[in-house]
């Protein structure tokens, strides 16, 4: 089976309607065998404007949850339902109400990476290519942000007219690089090595940046940099996309591996696909009430965008 698996995902996907969205850590080769591949956002986006009916979701849970919360009439399946993301579990529903008690003002902005219940006290939810334009554009002076402290920093630093109250999550893979990390690799490759960072790294991690950007702008910048050799410090599943836009460029990394990110296979993808199974259900009530924060995100992120056009 395994020569063909490939041909197998290909035709029942054609069979069933469906379309694969693979997240940038992915292995390999799921991102190949992906019909869209991206960060957090442009996903979200995908998920909805796409025509097919049924939508595998090469990611981890929450990713696959936002996808149904934003588009209820298609059927979302998560082809390995072990892979999730650790940061959720750092911010429940009823801690995050009882910190807004303390501050009654406070905005509740949750990162995509969070849990679908949070979702549903949250104002608006941000990822981290829209966190810094989501929160220039709301409503609010204050902000309860939750639940990564790192990401809440650094917009903290971006936005210095709003109260940016932080909540104590973290991603383990991000969290985890030191700044003498960065400085040992520019003494192993050169001085003249960027430094491209993921904004969940921490502050010392942070300020030795030459650029500061979600996975999809990382991306982004490199190709439009003329530089030779770059230190990427987020999860080397990016290496993929990078290679295949910059084929003569050079990349470093640290050990940046998302061990939930790393389940999905293709043998996982074709029985999903073959036998319809690990499909996310949300109850209704839910549902919609996690829907305001998802959609508030598409809206404020899309309201800056047009603001910097015209
Ligand atoms: S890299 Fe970090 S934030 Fe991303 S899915 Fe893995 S644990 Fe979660």
């Amino acid at each position: 089976m395994k020569t063909n698996i490939k041909r197998d995902i290909i035709k029942l996907k054609k069979e069933k309607n469906a379309v694969i969205l693979a997240h940038y850590y992915q292995p390999q080769e799921v991102q190949k065998i992906a019909d869209y591949v991206g960060d957090s956002y442009y996903l979200s986006k995908i998920g909805l404007d796409c025509e097919e009916n049924n939508i595998v979701f090469c990611g981890v849970k929450f990713m696959a949850e936002s996808a149904k919360i934003l588009a209820p009439n298609k059927r979302v399946f998560i082809p390995n339902k072990e892979a999730v993301c650790s940061m959720v579990n750092f911010a429940a529903k009823e801690e995050v109400l009882r910190e807004k008690e303390k501050h009654p003002n406070a905005k509740v902005v949750s990162y995509i990476n969070s849990l679908t219940e949070l979702k549903t006290i949250s104002e608006a939810c941000c990822t981290s290519s829209s966190a810094v334009d989501i929160i220039k554009n709301i409503d609010a002076d204050k902000i309860l942000f939750v639940p990564d402290k790192n990401l809440g920093s650094y917009v903290s630093e971006q936005i210095t007219d709003k109260k940016i109250i932080l909540w104590n999550g973290h991603c383990y893979v991000h969290n985890q690089i030191k700044a003498q990390d960065i400085i040992n690799m520019k003494e192993k490759h050169g001085q003249d090595i960027k430094v491209a960072v993921h904004p969940e790294c921490t502050k010392e991690v942070r300020d030795l940046a030459d650029f500061i950007g979600s996975t999809g702008q990382i991306i982004e910048y490199i190709t439009c940099d003329n530089s030779e050799k770059f230190l990427i410090v987020t999860e080397q599943g990016i290496n993929y996309e990078l290679k295949k836009r910059n084929p003569n460029k050079k990349f470093y990394y640290l050990d940046m591996v998302c061990k939930s990110m790393k389940k999905t296979s293709l043998q996982d993808i074709y029985y999903c696909l073959k036998n319809e199974t690990n499909e996310i259900i949300i109850d209704d009530e839910i549902r919609e009430l996690a829907y305001n924060a998802l959609h508030n995100m598409h809206i404020l992120s899309e309201k800056c965008k047009n603001a910097s056009v015209n």
